[in-house]
């Protein structure tokens, strides 16, 4: 397993749509497993493929509060069968979408299948924490990023801020 980097919006990669898997392999199973590790070296409940710059369609989770009992959820290939009609307001921040955050509403409930780390269908009933965590990761694999849903202004302020802080940004 390995760290990989996190990418931080503005990032033509992040806005890239990503590719469905034909098949749950060993490569696959290699990149779940780093992105695993990466998004707890990051503390994020969340991370999508894209987000360290491959465009597959892959999502890691870990909801668990409890740091020595870690529950990680694996989810290649989700498609929303059914999503509920009212809303939940979550405030929402992203890896890559580093220390801003907003209030932003998504459907209460959805129904999500998918394959698991062995390349099983599943369907998942998400309600809650669950159903926004998957909802924004979905939106990762369309190029979509929580910004997108605030005014333009909102918007633009953020990305002019994170923009500066990358220009200034220095590693050594
Ligand atoms: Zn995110």
């Amino acid at each position: 397993m390995a760290v990989k980097t996190i990418l931080t919006e503005p990032n033509k990669l992040l806005r890239q749509i990503s590719k469905p898997v034909k098949e749950v392999g060993r490569e696959e199973m290699q990149l779940m497993d780093d992105m695993l590790e990466t998004m707890y070296a990051a503390n994020g409940i969340g991370l999508a493929a894209i987000q360290i710059g491959v465009p597959k369609r892959i999502i890691v989770m870990d909801l668990s509060k409890d740091e020595n009992k870690k529950e990680p959820l694996y989810f290649v290939n989700p498609v929303i069968k059914k999503s509920d009609s009212s809303k939940s307001t979550y405030e929402e921040g992203c890896l890559s979408v580093p220390n801003q955050f907003a209030e932003i509403d998504r459907p209460k409930k959805c129904e999500v299948e998918y394959l698991d780390y062995n390349g099983e269908k599943k369907l998942l009933k998400a309600e809650g924490l669950l159903a926004t965590c998957i909802q924004h990761e979905m939106d990762h694999l369309e190029g979509i990023l929580f910004i997108d849903y605030l005014s333009k202004l909102k918007k633009s302020m953020i990305i002019k801020k994170l923009s500066k802080a990358k220009s200034t940004r220095i590693v050594v």
